[in-house]
């Protein structure tokens, strides 16, 4: 079995990568059960930059294949907030309650037509050999006027996904991994990986 160390702290993220690697003869490990421990300085300007940060960071401590990603939301009616920073949007340590109210109220009175945004994830994966492989996948969608579900984890709440007229955090854990930007990163890096695995 090829061990794949996922390079996050995050719980809900570690959920979605697992579920999608299960039909795989691969076991997904986060950072804590790796028993890694390391500062990871995410001061790159993309999302594609601070996954590779994150990777190869990461990478510096095992010779296992490496995984990690960078997303956030990108909403067009905020210049492109909170973009990178969504992690870091009012502070690291701010409720998400907290966070998606301040958005809801910062795009009060907006019509549907001006609130269109995106999720974007970018994925970064280190081979044992030094290999980078790097692949994205974006869900677009757009604010809602309301919290709503209580699925998904983050943003999803206020993100309304026009196709099944519900928010990402109202539907289930498997229709978001079939369209989520997260969802599309990780089959494509999957492909990738499947190749090399395989030999
Ligand atoms: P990262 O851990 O640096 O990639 O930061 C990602 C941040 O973007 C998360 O902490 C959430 O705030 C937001 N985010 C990314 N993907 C999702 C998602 O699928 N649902 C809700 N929020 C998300």
């Amino acid at each position: 079995m090829t061990e794949i160390v996922f390079a996050t702290g995050n719980p809900g993220k570690a959920r979605e990568v697992a579920m999608m690697f299960a039909d795989m003869d691969v076991c997904v490990k986060t950072l804590n059960e790796a028993g890694i421990e390391a500062e990871i300085v995410e001061n790159g300007s993309t999302f594609m930059e601070n996954a590779c940060i994150k990777a190869e960071t990461i990478a510096r401590y095992t010779d296992k294949i490496v995984l990690a990603d960078d997303s956030g939301l990108v909403i067009d009616y905020l210049n492109g907030e909170p973009g990178i920073y969504s992690a870091r949007y009012m502070g690291e340590d701010t409720s998400y309650d907290i966070k998606n109210r301040n958005i809801l109220d910062r795009m009060e009175d907006v019509p549907d037509d001006q609130r269109s945004a995106r999720f974007v994830c970018a994925m970064a994966a280190v081979m044992p050999d030094g290999e980078v492989i790097k692949t994205e996948g974006v869900m677009e969608g757009r604010i809602g006027h309301e919290i709503a579900g209580k699925n998904g984890f983050g943003y999803d709440p206020i993100f309304f996904l026009p196709e099944f007229e519900q928010s990402s955090a109202q539907i289930t854990p498997e229709e978001k991994n079939e369209v989520s930007h997260r969802g599309k990163a990780l089959r494509l890096m999957q492909e990738e990986l499947r190749k090399r695995i395989r030999g």
